[in-house]
């Protein structure tokens, strides 16, 4: 499930193959692809940077054009590094072919392989979101206009954050999901931070403490998603201490066992100990 680490991550593995290069072949092999009719428009151009914002991945191109992907909870993007994708390239909703080197291939009117280094190929499979956009257009599209702050940005102010989290009308568990209080974290690490910060999903944003006594918890328990999802980008490995751990006992606590529900308009499930989240 692709979660701010995730995306991080993703732009990681997509900068070497991608940065400063030029894009000799774009093509949309899915059908269902809703780039099918303009990934020509594509070619040519040449990748100026990689940004996340959240779950949102904007591919900057020369040209003031934008590629803005979002995964969505079962999409992904893979660099072939020569033994193919590990799927069909006809399922791609994106296939793009860079050169293999910093340097314009049409500008020499040759080949990539006529400049001795061959070309990288990477593709989005699957996702809600794949659209090509004027980048100056990108300020105006709702899904990025209303993101509150980036988890993972390196500005991220946790008190300004916690205290856009302490004024939401919803739960706990709810809040952390809503792109527009704080954008990146997902429903794994939704449900591992409450659990690592000892606070209970289901209570009201509002009870979050701002504490005489120097607690604060909803600092608490944004600092420590935040801390949870920086070690993920470094180490690709996510906390699961009780995501998708249903009747096993606390690992904390042992004195009960992790329960789950559906929480929120969107049913996402919540895990949590009935004992130590309080
Ligand atoms: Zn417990």
């Amino acid at each position: 499930m692709a979660e701010g680490d995730s995306l991080v991550r993703i732009a990681r593995k997509l900068e070497p193959a991608m940065l400063g290069r030029e894009i000799v072949a774009a093509s949309a092999p899915n059908p269902r692809s809703t780039l099918r009719q303009h990934a020509r428009r594509i070619d040519g151009k040449r990748v100026e940077r990689i940004e996340t914002r959240g779950k949102h991945l904007l591919i900057h191109l020369d040209e003031g054009l934008t590629l803005h992907s979002h995964l969505g909870m079962n999409g992904g993007w893979r660099v072939d590094e020569g033994r193919g994708f590990g799927k069909p390239d006809r399922s791609a909703w994106l296939l793009l072919e860079m050169a293999g080197e910093e340097g314009s291939v049409s500008a020499t009117g040759g080949s990539p392989l006529a400049t001795g280094s061959r070309t990288t190929r990477v593709a989005q499979f699957g996702g809600t979101t794949l659209r090509l956009v004027r980048t100056v257009e990108l300020a105006r599209d709702p899904r990025l206009a209303t993101l509150g702050p980036d988890i993972l940005a390196p500005e991220f102010d946790q008190v300004a954050a916690a205290a856009r989290l302490r004024v939401s009308p919803d739960e706990v568990g709810v809040a952390l999901l809503d792109q527009k209080i704080v954008c990146g974290i997902g429903n794994i690490f939704k449900s591992e931070a409450c659990f690592e910060a000892r606070v209970d999903p289901w209570r009201p944003a509002t009870s979050l403490a701002k504490g005489a006594g120097g607690e604060d918890e909803a600092i608490r328990v944004l600092e420590t998603a935040r801390r949870q999802m920086q070690d993920a980008v470094e180490t690709g490995k996510r906390p699961g201490r009780i995501y998708k751990k249903t009747g096993r006992p606390c690992p904390r606590c042992r004195a009960a066992r992790i329960r789950s529900r559906g929480q929120g308009e969107d049913n996402r499930t919540t895990y949590w100990c009935p004992n130590c989240q309080a």
